[in-house]
């Protein structure tokens, strides 16, 4: 892929993009290593180039199968609650979908395990991200809500879809002192929830309502 595809011209291009910084410092996003990467990161060569124009916008894209690729907003303010406590060194990621959330991540932590359940996602999602020279991720084509427990346990757990209730699989890959960030709840009726694990246990925070595809299983 050439540099110039990464670059981005006209609608794609760094003032376009400056806004879309510009709007997530606006809603309340501070960690500046966050928004260096949503800036540094080309959301453009993520999507199809019908919608190219509309990359920076701060809105979920369609990607195809009746997936979506997150808001900007989302994908900074999920990454910021998942560094709060400090560095992660080995994160799973539920729903590589296109892999823009990945590709965020990848710049701020050690190691990502993403797992995808729609083979061309996958695919396409890997390919992707190899071609940006992407080196400290791990791609699965399976059902994430058995999780991966062989590269376990996690830091960071963050699922990008939403179970009707929480996996107790994915919680029990959590390392002590582990976060996890999630969207729970049906259509219309989503809470985000950011799940710790302490010496007393696991403690839960609703962080507010979201609105994510749904978690489904199997694969496909
Ligand atoms: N992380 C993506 C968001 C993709 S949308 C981004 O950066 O934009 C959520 C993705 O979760 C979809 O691609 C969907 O196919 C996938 N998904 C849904 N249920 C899943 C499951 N059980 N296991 C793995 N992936 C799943």
């Amino acid at each position: 892929m050439s540099e110039a595809r990464f670059a981005g011209i006209g609608m794609t291009s760094a003032r376009t993009r400056e806004r879309l910084i510009q709007r997530l410092i606006e809603q309340g996003i501070k960690n500046s290593e966050v928004l260096e990467r949503i800036r540094s990161v080309p959301r453009h060569i993520f999507i199809d180039e019908a919608l190219a124009s509309r990359a920076y916008e701060d809105t979920a894209l369609p990607i195809g199968f009746g997936q979506t690729i997150s808001q900007p907003f989302m994908v900074a303010y999920m990454t910021e609650v998942l560094l709060e406590a400090g560095p992660l060194y080995n994160v799973l990621e539920i729903g590589t979908g296109c892999g823009y959330q990945s590709a965020v991540l990848s710049g701020l932590v050690s190691n990502i395990h993403t797992i995808e359940r729609i083979e061309s996602l996958f695919i396409a999602a890997k390919r992707r991200l190899k071609e940006m020279g992407v080196q400290n991720i791990s791609f699965r084509h399976g059902d994430g809500y058995e999780g991966w427990r062989a590269k376990g346990p996690y830091n960071g757990i963050i699922v990008t879809a939403a179970p009707v209730e929480v996996p107790p699989t994915l919680l029990s890959q959590l390392a002590m002192g582990g976060r996890l960030i999630m969207p729970v709840g049906v259509d219309g009726a989503q809470q985000l929830i950011l799940y710790t694990r302490n010496e007393q246990g696991l403690q839960d925070k609703i962080l507010g309502p979201a609105a994510f595809v749904p978690l489904q299983a199997g694969v496909l």
